[in-house]
């Protein structure tokens, strides 16, 4: 049965070293009705070992996007998820795999969706995770929690396509937006950021001998609060009144406003 949202959920794998492991992907996705794979800088790709594993999803392949960045790979996407089997040293806020593919497939119905999965070494690095704005964890053995990259994404697409099934039945869905909420694509939100950065370093607040972790816990916090078009316009003008305002340097601003929590 085809999946009425399948086209707006793109599969995203970063900096995949063997090519086996993409053909995989490609397999599990189209297996589970889904046909979006987009590559960022593959080791190896196209390739033979790609092609073999992918078995007859190489249709699957062949239309796979390849992109030099992440930034590339999740454009217009409002939803961001992240797979790692690891807890972050700044918590991130965490679906189990279920969870995931129903609120994957639920926003689906109103907006692009990035999946995403790291490198077979070293998963995801620390600034891809703050783009997500939640990450996933695939429940596992304690004592050794890491799959195969392909075996990942072929839970990951079995989630949703069990999801998706069961939500085509449902008359009313089970998501609904406000009606005004335009959740915004990553490009705008980290035109803010860098805007808001760049602000408090003017103003002081910002210092960047020990940055700390004050941008990674603005990132969740703005991630988390998933501003639309109009909030986005208001956090863009303070981030401007900031960058605008008299310089001053890091320890000069005002005493309640420094990092001391962060
Ligand atoms: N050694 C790597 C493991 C990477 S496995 C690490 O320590 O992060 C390759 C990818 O598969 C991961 O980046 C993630 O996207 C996915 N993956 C593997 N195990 C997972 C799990 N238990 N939960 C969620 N994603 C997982």
């Amino acid at each position: 049965m085809a999946l009425p949202t399948a086209s707006r959920i793109r599969i995203v794998l970063i900096g995949t070293t063997h090519p086996g492991n993409i053909g995989a992907a490609a397999r599990a996705m189209k297996v589970m009705g889904f046909d979006r794979l987009v590559l960022v800088s593959p080791k190896h790709f196209p390739s033979g070992e790609a092609t073999a594993l992918a078995s007859s999803a190489d249709d699957v392949l062949a239309k796979a996007q390849v992109v030099e960045t992440f930034a590339d790979a999740i454009a217009g996407c409002p939803l961001v998820l992240g797979t790692t089997a690891h807890a972050r040293s700044l918590p991130w806020p965490t679906y189990d795999l279920r969870g995931a593919a129903e609120h994957a497939i639920d926003e689906s119905h109103h907006h692009e969706v990035a999946i995403v999965f790291g490198r077979e070494k070293t998963g995801l690095h620390n600034d891809e995770v703050e783009r997500c704005h939640h990450i996933v964890t695939i429940p596992t053995n304690d004592a050794y929690t890491s799959l195969n990259l392909a075996q990942a994404v072929q839970l990951m697409m079995y989630e949703l396509r069990l999801h998706a099934l069961a939500a085509s039945d449902q008359t009313t869905p089970a998501f609904t937006p406000p009606s005004d909420w335009t959740p915004q694509p990553p490009e705008q939100l980290e035109v803010f950021f860098d805007r808001l950065e760049r602000g408090m370093l003017n103003v002081g607040f910002l210092n960047p001998a020990q940055p700390k972790r004050l941008m990674q816990r603005l990132r969740r916090l703005f991630l988390r609060a998933r501003p639309d078009e109009n909030e986005l316009n208001i956090l863009n003008g303070i981030a401007s009144a900031l960058l605008d305002a008299p310089p001053k340097k890091a320890g000069q601003a005002n005493a309640s406003s420094g990092q001391e929590n962060v």
